[in-house]
């Protein structure tokens, strides 16, 4: 399997590595012997060495760890102790605390901060066998759509080093889409899993809230922060979803509903998907995504997407969601609000910054956050204090919590009709580095397709649909709460159709 895979890329021009493979596919070839979770760290490693300088992916790679944790699921495998990713190299966003690792969250203000325990996901991926190669760079805070951000300096595309990778998890997409790990964590509190998994031609899915633990995660906007990972392929999602999924007694707000055997039902195919024929599933396409501001190519390609499920005997209606353009607006007050609450606790006092320059209380607090803190962070605080103080708070927060509901009935109402939303992921192709940096509110807007599935808390799949000048498009699926079985199912079904997912990025420092 492994081998024949070989002989196919090299018609691509791409030499094959043992760090392009997939997840299945690697575990398929330590399996067999073919290879040991050794060598395949050191291949994960020599494509960080090779092209990490230009992408900037990475904050902090821990070699030597990786290669121990190799080396000791390779001896666990030798005892034919197997487990689901025993071996895998993984990268992990800063954001995730991880035990004797620093953890930066993207920003100077945690600098040097080395969390004494795991984040629940990073401990069921070890738990789970996986080989954790380091800490991804990302918009500090997860603030951003493009990882600009970031006070670890930018992050680049590796399909166009000129463009950006899509944030906040930028360092996640552009490592697994250039083959430096196998699958890596993000978090998307508006968009930030499914964005970059868009601009990096990856699978990334948006859990129902709750569905997977947010402890240990550094608190974006708590009602809406959803930990997931960053995959090549729908199969490997559905095969780490399973691990990282589930009732966490840390994290309260996790549901306890059965988590299922997701890369099992997604052999299953479209022939049952539900328990039912395919041809019984019905995808909505939401009129509202259709209008005034989306790219030509982004609107043709999305539109080839759904002609290939009507192919494949899926039924297609159009639906709408009448509250879609309030998304942008509503998310920012809400996800604002909660932001300036969450970074209160960077005090100069809790954490290793602090600048004790003056002499009160207030100046600690003063010099700290305002030397240690970015622009963007700082921007939110403002406007996030300014949504919920006394006066305001009626006319912004609690407005805009109003419009959430809304929001949420408006899925509500689409999910009574059809049983999957299919939709472009951004309204244009990645753009260019510098190109919105200066433009907060440009920024904002590409993730509109994105925010109102965060407020509404429901899943949503990131699946590559084709290419506009060698830039990846993707486009999403999404479902009521708690289908990720179905959404899976139904992203497969068109990965076994299609070869946008197979495609690689040609970066010039491997040409050399
Ligand atoms: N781009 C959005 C923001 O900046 C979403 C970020 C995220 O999902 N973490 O708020």
């Amino acid at each position: 399997m492994v081998l024949r895979l070989i002989r196919v890329y090299r018609v691509q021009e791409v030499t094959m590595q043992h760090c392009d493979l997939t997840i299945i596919e690697a575990l398929d070839g330590l399996n067999k012997r073919e290879f040991t979770s050794k060598e395949l760290v050191q291949s994960c490693l020599q494509r960080i060495d090779q092209v990490d300088g230009e992408i900037n992916a990475f904050i902090t790679v821990t070699k030597e760890l990786a290669l121990d944790q190799a080396e000791e699921a390779d001896k666990l495998r030798a005892q034919v102790k197997n487990l689901p990713l025993l071996g895998i190299p993984v990268g992990i966003k800063d954001l995730y605390c991880t035990k004797g690792i620093e953890t930066t969250a993207g920003s100077n203000i945690l600098k040097g901060f080395i969390p004494p325990y795991d984040a629940t996901v990073v401990k069921r991926l070890k738990d789970a066998g996986a080989v954790i190669i380091g800490k991804l760079n990302q918009d500090a805070f997860a603030h951003g759509s493009s990882g600009e951000n970031s006070d670890f300096g930018i992050t680049r595309n590796p399909w166009n080093q000129d463009y950006v990778p899509g944030g906040s998890s930028s360092g996640s997409g552009a490592a697994v889409s250039s083959g430096m790990c196998l699958a890596a964590t993000g978090t998307d509190t508006g968009s930030s899993i499914r964005l970059p998994a868009a601009f990096c031609n990856l699978a990334g899915l948006k859990n129902t809230y709750g569905r997977v633990s947010r402890y240990g995660v550094i608190a974006m906007a708590s009602s809406l922060d959803c930990p997931g990972v960053l995959t090549k392929t729908v199969e490997d999602q559905a095969l780490i979803l399973k691990i990282i999924a589930g009732h966490d007694p840390l994290d309260s707000t996790t549901l306890a509903n059965e988590v299922p055997n997701y890369l099992k039902s997604l052999r299953v195919g479209r022939r049952t998907v539900s328990g039912r024929p395919g041809k019984d599933i019905k995808i909505g396409i939401p009129q509202e995504f259709f209008v005034e501001g989306i790219h030509d190519k982004v609107r043709e390609l999305t539109q080839q997407a759904i002609e290939r499920y009507e192919k494949m005997g899926f039924a297609i209606e159009e639906i709408s969601l009448p509250h879609t353009k309030y998304g942008i607006s509503t998310y920012y007050i809400l996800c604002l609000s909660e932001v300036s609450s969450n970074l209160a606790r960077y005090d100069g006092i809790r954490y290793l910054a602090s600048m004790r320059k003056g002499d009160t209380i207030e100046d600690l607090y003063l010099d700290t956050r305002g030397q240690c803190f970015g622009d963007e962070a700082k921007r939110r605080i403002m406007l996030g204090t300014y949504a919920l103080s006394a006066g305001y708070y009626e006319a912004y927060y609690d407005k805009a919590q109003r419009l959430r509901t809304l929001v949420k009935n408006d899925f509500n109402e689409a999910f009574k009709k059809v049983d999957i939303i299919l939709a472009p992921s951004s309204p244009t192709p990645p753009f260019k580095i510098g190109e919105k940096v200066d433009n907060p509110l440009q920024m904002y807007l590409s993730d509109i397709y994105l925010v109102t599935v965060n407020l509404a808390g429901v899943p949503s799949l990131n699946i590559p649909c084709g290419f506009v000048n060698k830039l990846p498009i993707g486009m999403q699926l999404i479902g009521p709460q708690l289908s990720e079985e179905l959404l899976l199912q139904v992203g497969y079904t068109y990965q076994q159709e299609t070869n946008w997912h197979r495609k690689k990025p040609e970066i010039a420092s491997l040409a050399n």
